[in-house]
């Protein structure tokens, strides 16, 4: 220990001198943050020669457009059981390592869940001991950092790297060539027909890895980031072309712009060419390097499927199965039914989203201009799949229409995933009953076999013991630690229900993290919250499907009750609001507005003070989840039954103890199924009968604003200057699309449903005896969500790893 401790000191000291020169009195903590995360690299480095070594199995290559993977600091230092070193070595040269690991930024290389389970999905494989490896793009600003002000959401870009980033290890010897546009020509050679892509414009691919550590295991994995960068033999050529100096540097800025910016939307489809461009990128830059690793080992091609899986998180690296069809046939000579064998052997695909408008497809034009080879594989793999469901189906026009990769100018990425893979994953058991009856239904039909559920899940380790170190604390004195390897054991839990010193220490553990949450929002918005009331919470991306706009329309009529002294057995509320909207998504921007327009009212009101209080914290992100999820009383899960395919908020703050009131929906229905109908508080609409409101006219929303006064009330208070709003005006919108449009996510009828709920939480939640028991029921049910689970699925159902 003391020898460990002098070690750290000695390399502590030496990095600091290194990369500021300065003595250890003149450091700041940024300083001393760099030496820190320095020190930490070098016993990863150690770690990772012992790693590769070892490494012969199977591995899988996660290629994902977003990993959304949080500060790593902590994570090292816990994993790497450096922190009780760290910290006392730090304290002797008189920095607080609190002080240092505020220095340390969150890269936001995602939108929300998705790239969150990627980022949970490598920690489960390295704390599991699997190979399993990211692909991704290292974009230069990660989603936008978001700026609340008068109600409006502003945008400004995430300069994540202008201090540099510590984990993360440039490897320019390794980076490859990226083919766009031009021509292909063909031509026989040997007898053989072979293509050629020319005049293309060519982007360098440069790899970052970032290594990746399990919990006190050796291995270390890698998440390899692609940056675009110029090709200099091109700019050059480009330079004497054009002699003008300046377009040599307008030319090589459009070359590196390709990995500039994350797209900031998780729910549409907005079809631009550039990220059209990032999509190939990825998989073209991945799978070359890996295919290039590979062919060192000097192995048969048909070896490929047993050692290498490639699989794909969504429709965005989908392009993945022509490059790897091209690579094989174009420069590696083999047939089109070995590529195709291959290919189909290795890829696996997990889909995300039933929601129309994001379910992703390309101009069939613009795939053949920019990827023009791509473009000639995905017509034949469409004409090969047709004939065969031809000879399936014959006569059948209308399906194999509907069935076809390309139609009416489009290529639709879902198709091309499910066609070139050997297995096609949901993300919760609702999620995959709707792909296989309803959404893929035919190709469910053409390969039954194909079609499985993965339910998603969550780093255990990030989101409860890093994230909740008193809670980690207080289950550790009750049932030890084995929970933290094998977290189904959080079910040793259960027989404290009836432990009352547990429970009055559980509740303490909850208020206090309350409390922390509350100095934060004392520091960023001069806000002093009641620690004593519920903390009642909806974090997540804003939109019209997960219905934000529920919870605030039943905020309104709280209100209205309050002041009138109508609220019986009434627990008091702080409501706590955070997410980001995609720029160019007005509805959601206009939620936003609504939610701090009646925040302000409501806070200043010193009638309802203790009462009822609104937060909205802005700029949500991986860190700021991480202080808020183990604050949370009551997890709000509100989406439109079918609409959310998993959700991985609601596992996160059930793990911390939070109660979930929630729609049947997602994920949401196997937390019911766990903690059975005592332990969380189900609402709503059944995805069954959403779908037969969508399918039949018997949904009228003005109905029920007609006869539901409440309801009446709330949505009126959207364009009468009365108690919230100044203007008519600046919520009619929302207001027309519940009234006009006819509500298409069933905001109002959901609302009496929703409201009885939250009354009964409000009763409930005075017995705190009973309501610690729940909380309690919730954290010994979660392990099975934890992301262990879910990898260790995944690697037995679709990856056959061991
Ligand atoms: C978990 C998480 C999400 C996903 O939340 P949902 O409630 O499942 O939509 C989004 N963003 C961040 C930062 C997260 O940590």
């Amino acid at each position: 220990m003391i020898q460990e401790k002098e070690r750290f000191k000695q390399l502590f000291l030496t990095a600091l001198n290194h990369t500021t020169g300065k003595q250890v009195e003149q450091a700041t903590d940024q300083e001393a943050y760099v030496a820190l995360s320095t020190v930490i690299a070098k016993y990863i480095q150690e770690k990772h020669q012992n790693s590769e070594k070892q490494v012969s199995s199977k591995q899988v290559y996660y290629f994902s457009m977003e990993f959304l993977i949080g500060g790593l600091l902590q994570t090292h230092l816990s994993y790497l059981a450096l922190e009780e070193t760290a910290e006392n070595v730090l304290e002797e040269l008189g920095f607080s390592l609190d002080n240092i690991k505020v220095c340390e930024n969150d890269p936001g290389l995602g939108n929300g869940g998705l790239g969150r389970l990627a980022a949970c999905f490598l920690d489960s494989f390295a704390s599991l001991n699997l190979s399993g490896h990211g692909v991704g793009l290292r974009y230069r600003y990660g989603l936008f950092n978001q700026w609340i002000e008068d109600g409006r959401q502003f945008e400004l870009p995430d300069q994540w790297l202008s201090e540099g980033y510590m984990w993360e290890y440039r490897k320019p010897s390794e980076a490859l060539d990226v083919l766009f546009g031009g021509q292909v020509q063909s031509f026989v050679q040997n007898g053989k027909l072979h293509f050629q892509q020319v005049n293309a414009e060519i982007v360098r691919a440069v790899p970052y890895d970032i290594p990746i550590i399990g919990y006190q295991t050796n291995t270390v994995n890698t998440l390899r980031l692609w940056a675009a960068e110029p090709t200099s033999d091109q700019v050059l050529i480009k330079a004497k072309n054009e002699s003008d100096g300046s377009d040599m540097l307008t030319y090589q800025r459009k070359l590196e712009e390709l990995s500039d910016f994350l797209y900031p939307d998780d729910s549409t489809d907005d079809g631009k060419i550039v990220r059209l461009k990032q999509e190939y990128f990825l998989v073209s830059a991945g799978i070359q390097s890996i295919l290039s690793n590979f062919e060192e080992k000097q192995l048969a091609w048909s070896d490929l499927p047993s050692l290498l899986c490639f699989h794909i998180n969504d429709t965005h690296p989908a392009f993945l199965i022509p490059e790897l069809m091209r690579i094989l046939i174009d420069e590696k000579g083999l047939s089109w039914e070995e590529a195709w064998e291959i290919t189909t052997q290795s890829v696996s695909y997990t889909n995300h989203t039933t929601l129309h408008e994001a379910l992703e497809t390309w101009p069939e034009n613009w795939v053949k201009v920019f990827l023009p080879r791509i473009y000639m594989i995905l017509v034949e793999i469409n004409e090969r799949f047709c004939q065969q469901m031809w000879q399936k189906y014959p006569g059948d026009f209308d399906r194999i229409a509907q069935l076809a990769l390309i139609a009416d100018g489009k290529i639709k990425m879902a198709h091309v995933a499910i066609v070139g893979s050997h297995a096609v994953n949901g993300v919760a058991k609702l999620h995959t009953e709707i792909l296989k009856k309803k959404e893929m239904r035919l190709f469910y039909q053409a390969y039954p076999d194909r079609f499985m559920n993965k339910t998603n899940g969550i780093s255990h380790r990030r989101w409860l013991m890093l994230a909740n170190p008193s809670l980690t604390k207080l289950i550790k004195a009750a049932i030890g630690d084995e929970w933290l390897q094998s977290p189904k054991q959080l079910i040793k839990l259960l027989p404290l229900q009836t432990d009352p010193i547990f429970l009055e220490k559980l509740q303490q553990v909850k208020h206090d993290n309350k409390q922390l949450l509350a100095n934060h929002v004392q520091k960023e918005l001069g806000m002093i919250l009641n620690t004593d009331a519920i903390f009642d919470v909806q974090v997540k991306r804003i939109h019209g499907y997960k219905r934000q706009l529920l919870n605030i329309l039943h905020i309104i009529y709280l209100y209205r009750e309050i002041k009138n002294n109508r609220m019986k057995s009434f627990s008091p509320r702080v409501f706590i609001f955070a997410g980001k909207a995609a720029p160019g998504y007005y509805f959601a921007k206009q939620i936003i507005h609504l939610i701090d327009t009646v925040a302000n009212v409501v806070n200043q009101d010193y009638d309802v003070k203790d009462k009822l209080q609104i937060v909205f914290l802005e700029n949500f992100s991986n860190q700021l989840a991480e202080k808020i999820i183990p604050a949370v009383d009551v997890s709000e899960q509100l989406s439109t039954a079918t609409k959310e395919a998993s959700g991985t908020g609601n596992m996160k703050m059930m793990m911390n103890g939070a109660l979930t009131l929630g729609t049947m929906d997602g994920a949401n229905i196997e937390i019911f199924d766990k903690v059975g109908a005592e332990n969380i508080y189900p609402f709503g609409l059944s995805a069954k009968q959403v779908l037969h409101y969508q399918q039949s006219n018997e949904y009228v929303a003005r109905d029920i604003y007609h006869t539901d006064d409440r309801i009446r009330y709330a949505v009126d208070q959207l364009v009468t200057v009365e108690d919230f709003v100044k203007d008519e005006q600046t919520f009619q919108d929302i207001y027309h699309a519940l009234l006009t449009y006819n509500d298409e996510y069933f905001v109002l009828k959901d609302f009496d449903d929703y409201v009885k709920q939250q009354e009964k939480i409000s009763s409930d939640y005075q017995e705190r005896n009973v309501w610690n028991q729940k909380s309690l029921m919730n954290i010994a049910y979660s392990g099975q969500f934890s992301s262990d689970d879910t990898i260790a699925s995944y690697a037995s159902d679709i990856w056959e790893l061991r």
